[in-house]
């Protein structure tokens, strides 16, 4: 799981992040509305904690900005204003829960795992993409109907590309959501892990699903 923060005040984002990755969480900071918006967009987030006052961009307007862009990321708003008109202003917005500050770390903490276990409740039951289908819940993949076997970490990565089709994976991308962790020597790994599942998912079979994108990464998509 990856989380972003937008926070401004330095004290404020490295106490949530320090907190975060000892509950092994990966966290990304930025620290004004801009970089906060443009670190969004990238949508390699599962959860984007957001602060309302930030220099360049505020966060209401950085998240009516994701929500133009369908861009669906939970996002839970910070905020030091607790007026009921701010709270609705906020949720108006797009975001899915707010915390007022100062917080203690154990609230966050509550709130950022409710929100992640109700994007996965919302998650479909099965992924499917072409003939391409897999249920998480049964840990169960078919192609064309046809079961096929996968190892735990084959069984990720494929979950990993099937909850985004179309979008070109980076290697660095994939190494953080699929192995929680992110160093160069993972590249090989990961190229190791596409060609097991191409042998599983693609050998043999039409249309191949998991595409090289040359100097980039992979994508998986059926037409
Ligand atoms: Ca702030």
């Amino acid at each position: 799981m990856r989380l972003l923060v937008v926070e401004d005040e330095k004290k404020v984002a490295s106490f949530i992040k320090q907190g975060l990755e000892e509950e092994s969480y990966a966290v990304d900071v930025a620290s004004d509305g801009e970089e906060g918006l443009g670190m969004a967009l990238d949508r390699v987030h599962d959860l984007i904690i957001l602060d309302i006052l930030l220099p360049k961009m505020d966060g209401l307007r950085i998240l009516q900005e994701l929500r133009r862009e369908k861009v669906t990321t939970p996002v839970l708003l910070l905020t030091v204003r607790a007026t009921i008109e701010d709270k609705v202003l906020g949720l108006d917005a797009g975001a899915d829960d707010y915390l007022t500050k100062p917080f203690a770390f154990e609230e966050l903490l509550a709130r950022v795992r409710a929100l992640l276990r109700r994007r996965a409740e919302a998650e479909p039951p099965v992924l499917q993409v072409a003939d391409l289908t897999l249920d998480p819940a049964r840990h169960v993949v078919a192609r064309g109907g046809e079961k096929v076997e996968l190892t735990p970490r084959e069984f990720a990565l494929l979950a990993y590309f099937m909850r985004n089709p179309g979008r070109v994976l980076t290697r660095t991308t994939i190494s953080e959501h699929v192995w929680d962790y992110n160093f160069d020597t993972m590249t090989n790994v990961i190229d190791v892990y596409v060609n097991y599942l191409r042998k599983k998912i693609d050998a043999g079979r039409e249309p191949k699903l998991i595409h090289t994108v040359r100097g980039v990464g992979y994508v998986l998509k059926g037409e």
